[in-house]
């Protein structure tokens, strides 16, 4: 493993996320799978990855519980712990602070994150006061570090950022929304500052693992032994502000390819990035829709339709054609596209800004 000094201590570059942990049987929203998750947690532990991150909603506050649980058996200082506080799931922040650290086993988070700013929510958290109160807990040594993750526009993301002196600030940055998004102005706003960058969705959510067929093609000619989530963390590892780099492992495989991508220093080559490129870009021809399957839409939705879920076959119908609509019948979800009344709730939720009920619709339309 490689690491990288952060303040007073060094960070390993590969960080563990606890999103998307291995859940019983592979349904969404079944409880996680304790056995298997804690088994990429002590691969993750012995391999030197030191970086832990969770969040207060993530797997509806199973994953700080889990969290708490597999890493007991190792000593306190031998990992670093962050998790994060959602205004929109409890307000009550001195509530929900003490209740993470019981989930957690511990008497202090050594990163703390204001958790998904987004254009419409920020001065809502700025006039919270909370910030005001993590930043006292920080003086008592009870958070180490404090932070924010940010899917909003470049201009909050600057109007966060200039709020203080914060110690590090978690981003979706991948090669895909840098080359299409607006990833490279919100990177280059962090870098000014000198905020260290943690990495969200390095792989989008798993959409970078596997591409087009002719995007893969040019990629595995160039180097046929790497994955192609390797090429979007080798990608990553190039950019100086960056620090930990988080991918969300859900099976053993994962981790084992990640921690092998991050046996060594180098970031990808001039020459591969610009391989890289033309694969995105072969790439971005036949992805439709850009979901990261984060989630965020669906507590809201009224019609409780497994958005993320749809939107993925909606992919595979456009790159691979009509019989990949067979799989809507397998989807596990309460509500069908059809059901979607277009209250667009999700779409304002969307850090990818995707417009849900239209797609909802030509879904509904196509499965008549
Ligand atoms: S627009 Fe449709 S899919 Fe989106 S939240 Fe409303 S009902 Fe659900
Ligand atoms: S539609 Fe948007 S909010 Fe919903 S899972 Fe996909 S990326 Fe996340």
């Amino acid at each position: 493993m490689i690491y990288k000094p952060f303040q007073d201590i060094s960070l390993s570059r590969l960080g563990m996320g606890n999103m998307r942990l291995p859940v019983e049987g592979g349904r969404d929203g079944a409880p996680i799978d304790r056995t298997r998750a804690q088994e990429i947690i002590d691969y993750a532990m012995f391999h030197g990855v030191n970086y832990y991150d969770s969040a207060y909603v993530y797997h509806n506050g199973e994953s700080e519980k889990f969290l708490g649980e597999a890493l007991k058996k190792y000593p306190r200082d031998s990992y670093y712990l962050a998790t994060k506080f959602l205004l929109s799931a409890n307000p009550d922040y001195k509530a929900v602070f003490e209740e993470q650290l019981q989930r957690l086993q511990t008497d202090h988070i050594d990163f703390y994150l204001i958790h998904a700013i987004f254009d419409n929510n920020c001065q809502a958290y700025l006039d919270s006061g909370c910030i005001g109160y993590f930043l006292e807990q920080k003086r008592a040594g009870r958070i180490r570090y404090l932070g924010f993750s940010s899917h909003a526009s470049p201009r909050t993301l600057a109007k966060m950022a200039d709020h203080h002196q914060w110690d590090f600030a978690q981003l979706q940055l991948n090669y895909f929304d840098w080359q299409y998004g607006t990833t490279a102005a919100e990177y280059k706003i962090l870098e000014e500052r000198n905020i260290p960058i943690m990495v969200m969705e390095p792989v989008r959510g798993g959409r970078l693992a596997q591409l087009s067929s002719e995007a893969e093609a040019i990629l595995r000619k160039a180097h046929p032994d790497w994955s192609m989530a390797s090429w979007a963390l080798r990608w990553v590892k190039r950019l100086p502000q960056v620090q930990v780099i988080l991918s969300g492992m859900s099976a053993p495989g994962q981790i084992k390819d990640n921690v092998s991508t991050f046996a060594e220093p180098e970031g990808l080559s001039d020459a591969d990035t610009k391989i890289l490129m033309r694969a995105a870009e072969a790439f971005k021809k036949q992805v439709s829709v850009p979901c990261t399957a984060c989630r965020y839409c669906c507590d809201g939705c009224p019609a409780q339709i497994n958005i993320p879920a749809f939107l993925s076959v909606y992919n595979s119908y456009k790159t691979d054609g009509a019989w990949a609509l067979n799989q809507m019948g397998g989807v596990d979800s309460a509500g069908r596209p059809a059901d979607c009344v277009n209250c667009g709730a999700c779409t304002e939720h969307c850090p990818q800004s995707i417009n849900v009920p239209e797609i909802m619709g030509e879904l509904a339309g196509l499965s008549q």
